[in-house]
C-alpha cells in the first residue's frame, strides 16, 4: 500500500484508505506486506513505488490523481515504469461526460486526468473526475494507483482492482480476535507463554485500547477450509484457558454488549447511578442495539443534592464528620439507592475524582484521595453487595473511560462467578 498526500504526511489526514484496503485484501486471502506514506514528491513517490515493486507482485497507491500542480501520481508511475504519459481518448471521453452529466463544460485543467502511461491502462471512475491507472513495473510487478477520496476509492477498487487480482498461491488467511478486560497485556501475555511463539501457526498477538487487551489470532496456509477453522479454534481455546474470566468476547462484540448478552440470558436487569462519569456508563451501555432488554436507565447524581434526592443517600454522608461523596460507603449507598429507586436486578454506582483538580489530601487521620480516586459500587436484588476503591491514571478523559469500563467489568466478573477477588487491573501509570 503506497498513500500519497502532503495531507497524510503532516498529520492533517489519518490515512484511512490503507486501513479499508488492506482488510479488503485481507477477505480476499492476500496479507498485506507493507504501508508507506509519502508527500506529494514525484521523485519520493517514485522512488517509493520502484523499491516496493522490488519487492511484492501488487503496490495499490492511492491519492494524487487529481487535476492540480500537486497531483503527481501520474508522473511519478511514469517514471517508476520508465514509460511515457499519453492522452487516453475513452478516459478524456469519460471525464468531459462526467462534467456534461452536471450541466458543466470540463474545465481545461481537468484534461490531465486523462493522461496515463503509454504502456499502462486507463480505470474508470464513475464517482469522480480522476480515472485510475494500472501499469507493469520493468521487473514484473503490477501498480494499481486510485483516487484518494474513499467514495471513489471504494467502488473503483472493487470494480477495478479485485477482478485483476490473481492470488498466486491458493492459500487461506483467517483470524479470530479474543477481547479481555481486567488484565494487562502483559500479564496476558506471560499466562498466554508459548501460545504467543513468533513462529507458530495460527499466530497469536495481543493489542491494547483503552484497557481493552485483544488477542488477534491468525491462520495463513495451503489448506481446506476445515483444517483452517479447526486450527483457529484450537488457539482460541486455548487464547481463552490462559485468558480464564478475563476473556468477555470476541470478533465485534464490546464489553457493554457482552455484559448485556449475560443480563438477557438471565432475564436480568440493570440500572446506574453515576456522579462523576456525568451518564457515560449509562451512554457506553446503550450504544449498543437492544440494550432496553437489559438495561432500565441512569440517574445522573452528580451533586450532593441529587445523590440524597434521587438515590436517598442520607445528607450525614456529605457531613464533615461523614465519609464524603468520594467515599466506598457514598458508593454503596448510591448503589442501594439505586437499586431500589429504579427497580433492577443489579445496580452499578460510580463516584471519584476524574480531575485535572479536585484531588483531596490526607487531613483528620484520613486517606488523601488524590486525582483518579474511584469508588465503583455494586449492589443486587439477591442482596449481595460489593465495593472497590480504584486509582486511574491519565486524564480526565482517561479515568472516566476506566471508571464506566471497571463497573461494566465488576458486574460481569460478578455473574461469570470470577468472585470479588478477582483482580481488576487499573488504568497503567504510564498512559
Ligand atoms: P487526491 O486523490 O490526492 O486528490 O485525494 C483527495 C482527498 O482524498 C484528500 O484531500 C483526502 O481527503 C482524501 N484522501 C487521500 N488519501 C487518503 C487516505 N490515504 N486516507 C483517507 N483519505 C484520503
Ligand atoms: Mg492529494
Amino acid at each position: 500500500m503506497l498513500s500519497v498526500g502532503d495531507e497524510l504526511t503532516l498529520g492533517q489526514t489519518l490515512d484511512t484508505n490503507s486501513k479499508w484496503i488492506s482488510e479488503r485484501l485481507f477477505d480476499l486471502g492476500l496479507s498485506p506486506l507493507e504501508h508507506v506514506t509519502v508527500p506529494d514528491d514525484t521523485a519520493r513517490q517514485a522512488a517509493a513505488l520502484r523499491r516496493l515493486a522490488g519487492e511484492v507482485d501488487v503496490v495499490i497507491c492511492t491519492g494524487g490523481l487529481g487535476p492540480t500542480a500537486d497531483d503527481l501520481t501520474r508522473d511519478a508511475l511514469a517514471l517508476a515504469s520508465e514509460d511515457e504519459l499519453v492522452e487516453d481518448p475513452l478516459a478524456l471521453a469519460q471525464v468531459e461526460e462526467f462534467f456534461a452529466a452536471r450541466g458543466r463544460p470540463m474545465p481545461p485543467l481537468n484534461r490531465v486526468q486523462a493522461r496515463r502511461p503509454s504502456r499502462g491502462l486507463s480505470l474508470p471512475n464513475l464517482n469522480g473526475t480522476a480515472p485510475g491507472l494500472w501499469a507493469r513495473m520493468p521487473g514484473g510487478a503490477e501498480v494499481f494507483c486510485l483516487p484518494g477520496p474513499p467514495g471513489e476509492l471504494k467502488p473503483m477498487f472493487e470494480a477495478q482492482v479485485v477482478p485483476r487480482l490473481r492470488p498466486v498461491r491458493s492459500r487461506l488467511v483467517r483470524t479470530r480476535v479474543v477481547h479481555c478486560f481486567g488484565i494487562g497485556e502483559s500479564d496476558l501475555a506471560a499466562r498466554l507463554g508459548p501460545v504467543m511463539d513468533r513462529s507458530r501457526n495460527p499466530l497469536v498477538g495481543t493489542t491494547a485500547s483503552g484497557g481493552v487487551v485483544s488477542c488477534r489470532i491468525r491462520f495463513e496456509g495451503s489448506v481446506d477450509e476445515e483444517s483452517c477453522e479447526a486450527a483457529l479454534t484450537q488457539a482460541e481455546q486455548d487464547v481463552r484457558a490462559a485468558a480464564g474470566v478475563y476473556a468477555f468476547g470476541a470478533g465485534d462484540e464490546r464489553l457493554p454488549g457482552a455484559l448485556l448478552r449475560l443480563l438477557r440470558e438471565r432475564g436480568e436487569t440493570l440500572g446506574t447511578v453515576e456522579s462523576c462519569t456525568g451518564g457515560l456508563l449509562g451512554s457506553m451501555i446503550t450504544d449498543m442495539p437492544g440494550s432496553s432488554v437489559a438495561f432500565v436507565g441512569a440517574l445522573v447524581t452528580y451533586s450532593n443534592r441529587l445523590k440524597t434526592l434521587l438515590a436517598g443517600v442520607e445528607p450525614g454522608m456529605f457531613e464533615h464528620a461523614g465519609p464524603g461523596a468520594v467515599s466506598a460507603a457514598c458508593a454503596l449507598a448510591l448503589a442501594r439507592g439505586g437499586l431500589e429507586r429504579l427497580g433492577c436486578t443489579h445496580a452499578l454506582s460510580i463516584t471519584g475524582i476524574a480531575g485535572p483538580d479536585g484531588g483531596v489530601p490526607a487531613f483528620d487521620g484520613r486517606d488523601a484521595k488524590p486525582v483518579g480516586t474511584v469508588f465503583i459500587a455494586r449492589a443486587s436484588a439477591d442482596g449481595s453487595s460489593q465495593v472497590r476503591r480504584f486509582r486511574f491514571a491519565g486524564d480526565r478523559g482517561s479515568v472516566r473511560h476506566w471508571s464506566a469500563m471497571s463497573a461494566l467489568a465488576m458486574l460481569r466478573l460478578h455473574l461469570v462467578g470470577a468472585g470479588e477477588t478477582a483482580l481488576l487491573r487499573e488504568a497503567p501509570r504510564a498512559q
